[in-house]
């Protein structure tokens, strides 16, 4: 579903983190939010899925204004950098308790969970607990719980942070492929260029609360439209 944020203003007291941004990313794309750190990438996630009320501006999942919806009536799934699953539930659990919270029957739970298990191939490891996991498959695990309730929208805020260098490779491309197989419109939050431009359709890269660039990874690398820009790709004039 397409997501669209309009004039998207955020404060914190008198410190203005986020000034009338603009970002509209289409159905089914990966947008990529890049830039360095304390530029505004996680706050403008965090008004996405609704635990941030935004200080000003609009927010449009399709045609419905969700400016003020909470949180959790919004359909979104969000998949954070420490992965935060529950450390005493087995994997079968952890992917099925947004279902259970709804009260879905334990048959129904079951099938769902088997269903996101084959998505991020973990369908052998569902009765072991978290502890007993490498990053690469609780970040599976973190992305089948995030999507079961089959979200309109997926957000991920770093999630390669805290893999190490080959696990990272491997879930770049496992993250880019459920995206693809499922058709989630997504926006992956990332400091690292590299990242966003192996993985995304698009990519805005942001400076001190402001979208400076928004194009395909290959327009942005070719033609920056500033040293800033041009710099951060690793491409300067
Ligand atoms: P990024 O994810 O791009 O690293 P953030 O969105 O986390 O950056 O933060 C952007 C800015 O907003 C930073 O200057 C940060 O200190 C500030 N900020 C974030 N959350 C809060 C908060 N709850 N209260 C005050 N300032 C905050
Ligand atoms: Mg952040």
């Amino acid at each position: 579903m397409k997501l669209r944020l309009e004039n998207f203003t955020k404060r914190f007291g008198a410190l203005t983190v986020i000034e009338e941004m603009d970002l509209t990313v289409e159905s089914g794309e990966m947008m990529a939010l890049l830039g360095p750190s304390g530029c505004g990438k996680s706050t403008t996630l965090f008004a996405v899925c609704g635990i941030h009320k935004m200080s000003g501006g609009k927010l449009y999942f399709g045609d419905s204004d969700v400016t003020t919806l909470p949180a959790q009536e919004r359909s979104v799934g969000v998949v954070f950098q420490n992965y935060a699953l529950y450390p005493h539930m087995t994997v079968e659990q952890n992917i099925g308790f947004p279902l259970k919270v709804q009260r879905m029957s334990k048959s129904n739970i079951r099938a769902e969970v088997e269903r996101l298990a084959d998505l991020v191939q973990i369908g052998e490891l569902l009765d072991r607990r978290p502890a007993q996991l490498s990053g690469g498959q609780q970040q599976r695990v973190a992305l089948a719980r995030a999507m079961i309730r089959k979200p309109d929208v997926l957000l991920l805020d770093e999630p390669l942070a805290n893999l190490d260098a080959k696990l990272r490779l491997e879930m770049r491309s496992e993250i880019r492929r459920i995206q693809r197989e499922t058709g989630i419109t997504a926006i992956l939050v990332t400091h690292d260029q590299v990242e966003a431009m192996s993985m995304c359709d698009r990519i805005a890269l942001m400076r001190d609360g402001k979208i400076v660039q928004l194009d395909t990874p290959e327009q942005m690398y070719n033609n920056p439209r500033s040293q800033f820009v041009a710099g951060f790709l690793g491409n300067p004039p």
